[in-house]
């Protein structure tokens, strides 16, 4: 596709119309119309729950909804799009550095914060308004992060919000890094940060914090743990392992997943940032599965997938094609939502755009909170 003379608004939507396409080319149908399902939001509102997954610090259309791409999304393609609402063009117009990006999509509004360092958003999160205005226990809202960077993104420093009422964070690595009490030669594959330098990667400060995390609320022992981890890929396979332990457990209505392994795309190595989105992939459908299959979740879930953002494209002589995310340009700023669950249409695609900030009004409409200082609106396919 060749973008010569057009806006960014013009390329952003020749990207969301050619999505479509790929999409209807493999047997989805396109929607048109508002409509909602008998489920009324009202009436599953009580019980409803919601997770969220950002999907691996973004990957090209190339490699994904292209028909060249469709290989490496098996899962999505045959499992979550024919029963999800897809939206081709969800634009963010913020900064594309993964903390300072989750956390403007967590508070729906574009965060300043500096990327690479520990501090909370500043506008209050999602978390916070559910758990407020819901008067939720601190147990129903959950964040598994990858990076330890992201140890602040659950709670906003917003002086009628803050502290106490912002979500649990759970940083896997930690645990493991907790569990393993030195000899973590076996598991340098899982405990790898980031794939961008510099970050703020804090140590690990409170051993038993982290233990008694794993043994009382996810009911592991620090040696199953380091076993099962043993048998792990990736650190978003860890992260799934943790997920599936906190559904079981704890149950949350509210959880949030940030996956990060196709961002190993910055080491330039195009096989390993292939094999991170077919992970992703696999990943994406086996939480929706253990969403449909455990009781405290199944038919009252909704589960949001969405990019924090894309990466550079091929024309663009500063971004190095799919390595990085420098340029800013619309490849790496229009991304796409997928969204499934009860009330929501299934198999269509639409391709207005939204924007990213547009997911916590959207959110509010459903565990029905008020975002009052989001910038955004809800999403009114969804809700
Ligand atoms: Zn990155």
């Amino acid at each position: 596709m060749t973008h010569r003379g057009l806006s960014p608004y013009e390329i952003s939507r020749q990207f969301s119309w050619s999505r479509r396409e790929f999409l209807r080319a493999a047997g989805l149908t396109l929607g048109s119309t508002l409509s909602r399902s008998p489920f009324r939001a009202a009436r599953v509102a009580k019980e409803k729950k919601v997770v969220v997954v950002t999907f691996g610090g973004g990957a090209r259309d190339q490699e994904t909804f292209a028909p060249e791409g469709q290989e490496n999304i098996p899962n999505m393609m045959r499992e979550l799009i024919p029963r999800a609402a897809f939206f081709t063009q969800v634009v963010n117009r913020g900064i594309l550095g993964h903390y300072v990006a989750t956390a403007s999509l967590a508070t729906g509004a574009y965060e300043t914060i500096n990327n690479f360092a520990a501090i909370p958003p500043e506008n209050p999160t999602a978390f916070e308004y559910y758990r407020k205005d819901r008067k939720r226990p601190s147990s129903d809202a959950w964040v598994v992060a990858p990076s330890n960077g992201f140890n602040r993104i659950g709670e906003s420093n917003h002086r009628s919000y803050g502290q106490g009422l912002g979500a649990r964070v759970i940083l896997p690595k930690h645990l493991l890094k907790a569990a393993m009490s030195g000899g973590g030669a076996d598991y340098e594959h899982l405990l790898r940060d980031n794939y961008e330098n510099p970050y703020y990667t804090p140590e690990l400060e409170n051993r038993d914090f982290e233990l008694e995390q794993l043994e009382t609320i996810l009911k592991l022992s620090a040696t199953d743990f380091k076993s099962h981890a043993k048998t792990l890929s990736s650190p978003d396979e860890l992260s799934l392992y943790i997920v599936r332990q906190l559904i079981r457990q704890v149950a949350p209505s509210f959880l949030w997943i940030t996956m990060h392994d196709i961002d190993v795309a910055h080491a330039g190595a195009y096989s390993l940032y292939v094999e991170g989105i077919r992970r992703t992939d696999r990943l994406c459908a086996e939480l929706w599965k253990l969403l449909e299959s455990e009781p405290g979740y199944s038919g009252k879930t909704t589960l949001l997938v969405l990019p924090d953002f894309g990466r550079d494209s091929d024309d663009d002589a500063g971004g190095n094609g799919f390595q990085h995310h420098r340029t800013g340009d619309p490849e790496a700023r229009t991304t796409w939502l997928i969204a499934v669950g009860p009330g929501i249409r299934e198999g269509v695609i639409y391709d207005r755009q939204v924007e990213s900030i547009d997911l916590v009004p959207t959110l509010g409409a459903m565990l029905t909170f008020s975002p009052s200082f989001a910038q955004g609106k809800p999403i009114p396919e969804l809700v």
